[in-house]
């Protein structure tokens, strides 16, 4: 390994100036290939072949713990950027400007029971075990301070900077888990983050499977007070409670203590529900959730320690459904810190959602929307073509309404083919011959016709669920899709000279941008409760670079009922930013950057949004801003205020 690193190096230290290697390569991933392959082929030795993603871990751990060696290879400042950027796995995992970390709750029952959705026992409701993200998860007990420790380390082997974070919190539906344990959960998810130190590691997070280092409290016997204490503050000694309560995190193990439940739930015989209370209902688990449980007061000191870490969350996203969407619900969520909401919805066909078991309204869900803008969360929800009852001209219509009609308009759609997993309801329907997955052209073409009837306010974030296609009885199992979709979209578009809108295709993701070249346009349009004004910083060709999202709501509108109204977070008359985002490649906070970020463009778009603000009457500028950024809105004019910070416009 330190071979192949030492000959990269020289290569840097060659072409430095030129930015290319001695041989006047350009020093990219196909010459970092070309090397990895050609040490490889020089070893005739597997057990020591290089593995390209294994070279950044070795060089940072080297760096960190045998600094005289470290020394001795002669890197400085310079090289070492571009070291790691050579090195960097997946360079799009921190693009759109944050590294962002998925955590799994554990299984839960819920309260819905739709037909097309999975029903994995060893999950939480709707997500599969062989996910990525659900893998981690199991290996973590769950547990949320063991899930970001773990994660927070992989992307910092991968060479990712990890010092704004959004946090994504996935399975079933949020709101459906009792309230103490969700304070504690995301309580948990800060306290990881402000504990483990800086990037070089001065506090380092504990490895997966690390041995405990206070095992001596497992010792008190299961779920002592003493043992549940330390589980507290020592993530080591957490993996060790668990252990000690008889929790198994072995997936092998896992899948052989639940298989006799999985088989009965896939038969039919029994529900998700009833097994998930059976399985999770037995002593260890019981033993387990005695530490699962914080005081908002807790959770109120992770937040202000987080205001100052090393790993700020700058987002907190929590997925629920629209019908436990209301004024209390969105209270409690915001007092969590959380800043944008994932909402399944898959269809406004009442038709269609009565078929797939969706008990919930067209109209519900228009309320959920405009509950959400006004509070100021990010509206991101689930869509589903091919479901039970679809066509793909529906379907397309359907679309149409969900991003044209004013009671929706989202900010962020997932936008999913069904598939068909064994263990979902689906089945006997498919069996039967009452639902078939769209030949692969048609799916292709409706998705290519709602990407282009995508708004310039909407991004489309994914197009497949991370299901593994040994998962999927019958359904698209190509993992590419997007690449197909959006390589029809750029031919037609062509064709038809009709620029593609939709946020993702336009964002400029890890390239350069030229400062100066940029123009701030605005996108107005109207919902049921509010005027939105959508302000975006652009290249000449049409790329984006950052956004914000100003909503002008109006309090008197008709779809609200009084009582609605009485519970507004904020007064009539002051406006509210949704969100505030600006491309490039991370760079860390008091650092300066090569892409968009801290080149000022967050705060223009805050200035020209209170003034958009005041010029229309409004007297104020709320803001929903995350934990890890209100430093930030303080810097910019900004006073804590209530579950928001507040802007006087003078
Ligand atoms: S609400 Fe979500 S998690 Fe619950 S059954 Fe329906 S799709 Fe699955």
């Amino acid at each position: 390994m330190e071979v192949a690193l030492l000959e990269i190096i020289a290569a840097i230290k060659a072409g430095r100036c030129r930015g290319c290697g001695e041989d006047g390569k350009p020093l990219d991933a196909a010459w970092l290939d070309k090397l990895v392959r050609r040490r490889n082929r020089a070893m005739h030795d597997g057990a020591r072949s290089v593995a390209k993603k294994r070279l950044l871990p070795y060089y940072l751990r080297c760096k960190a713990e045998d600094p005289t060696r470290w020394e001795s290879w002669g890197v400085d400042a310079a090289c070492e950027e571009q070291l790691v950027r050579l090195l960097k796995a997946k360079p799009r995992r921190t693009a759109s400007g944050v590294a962002t970390i998925t955590v799994i709750t554990k299984p839960h029952p819920c309260s819905s029971d739709c037909l097309y959705c999975p029903n994995d026992v060893r999950m939480p409701k709707s997500y599969l075990a062989d996910e990525p993200a659900c893998q981690r998860a199991e290996r973590n007990y769950f547990d949320p301070y063991l899930q970001v420790t773990s994660r927070l380390r992989a992307l910092t082997d991968m060479g990712h900077v990890t010092d704004k974070v959004e946090l994504i919190v996935l399975g079933g539906t949020w709101s459906d888990y009792p309230q103490d344990y969700q304070v504690w959960f995301v309580a948990e998810l800060f306290r990881a983050l402000n504990d483990a130190g800086d990037q070089a590691g001065d506090a380092p997070a504990p490895r997966e499977g690390a041995a405990p280092r206070a095992a001596a409290h497992a010792a008190d016997g299961p779920a002592s007070a003493a043992t549940c204490d330390s589980a507290r503050h020592d993530a080591a000694a957490r993996a060790a409670f668990y252990a000690s309560c008889g929790l198994a995190c072995d997936a092998d193990e896992l899948a052989r203590l639940t298989r006799a439940e999985q088989k009965r739930v896939t038969a039919g015989e029994r529900t998700y529900n009833q097994a998930v209370r059976a399985l999770y209902a037995a002593d260890a688990w019981e033993r387990a959730a005695r530490i699962q449980h914080a005081s908002l007061a807790e959770l109120e000191r992770e937040h202000a320690r987080n205001e100052g870490a090393a790993h700020r969350v700058v987002g907190l996203v929590i997925e629920t459904r629209p019908d436990l969407i209301t004024p209390e619900s969105l209270t409690v969520m915001r007092r969590l810190g959380c800043t944008k909401v994932q909402m399944g919805i898959q269809s406004l066909d009442e038709s269609i959602l009565r078929a797939n078991r969706r008990n919930v309204t067209p109209a519900r869900i228009a309320q959920a929307f405009s509950l959400l803008r006004l509070f100021g969360f990010k509206i991101h929800v689930h869509f589903m073509v091919n479901l039970l009852g679809a066509s793909p001209v529906g379907d397309v219509a359907d679309y149409r309404r969900l991003v044209t009609d004013e009671r929706f308009l989202p900010d962020e759609v997932k936008l999913y083919p069904c598939c068909l997993v064994e263990s979902a309801q689906l089945t006997e329907r498919y069996a039967a011959g009452a639902w078939a997955p769209y030949p692969e052209d048609a799916l292709v073409d409706v998705l290519v016709r709602d990407v282009l009837a995508t708004p310039a306010y909407t991004r489309i974030s994914r197009m497949i669920r991370d299901i593994s296609s040994g998962d999927i009885v019958a359904g698209n199992k190509k993992t590419n899709l997007r690449q197909l979709v959006e390589a029809r979209v750029d031919e037609r578009s062509r064709a038809e000279g009709r620029p593609v809108r939709e946020i993702r295709q336009r964002e400029i993701a890890t390239g350069a941008v030229e400062l100066d070249a940029l123009r701030l346009d605005c996108v107005t349009y109207a919902t049921s409760v509010a005027q939105e004004r959508f302000l975006q910083w652009v290249t000449p060709e049409g790329r984006i670079a950052g956004f914000l999202r100003l909503s002008l709501p109006r309090f008197d509108a008709p779809c609200l009922t009084p009582e609605e109204r009485a519970q507004f977070p904020v007064p009539v008359r002051e406006a509210m930013i949704r969100e505030v985002h600006v491309y490039g490649r991370v760079a860390r906070l008091h650092a300066a950057g090569e892409g968009a970020q801290h080149a000022g463009l967050g705060r223009r778009l805050v200035e020209e949004a209170c003034a958009q603000a005041q010029a229309a009457g409004y007297v104020a500028v709320n803001v929903i801003s995350s934990v890890g950024t209100r430093r930030y809105y303080r810097a910019l004019g900004f006073l804590d205020c209530g579950l928001y910070q507040r802007r006087p416009l003078a």
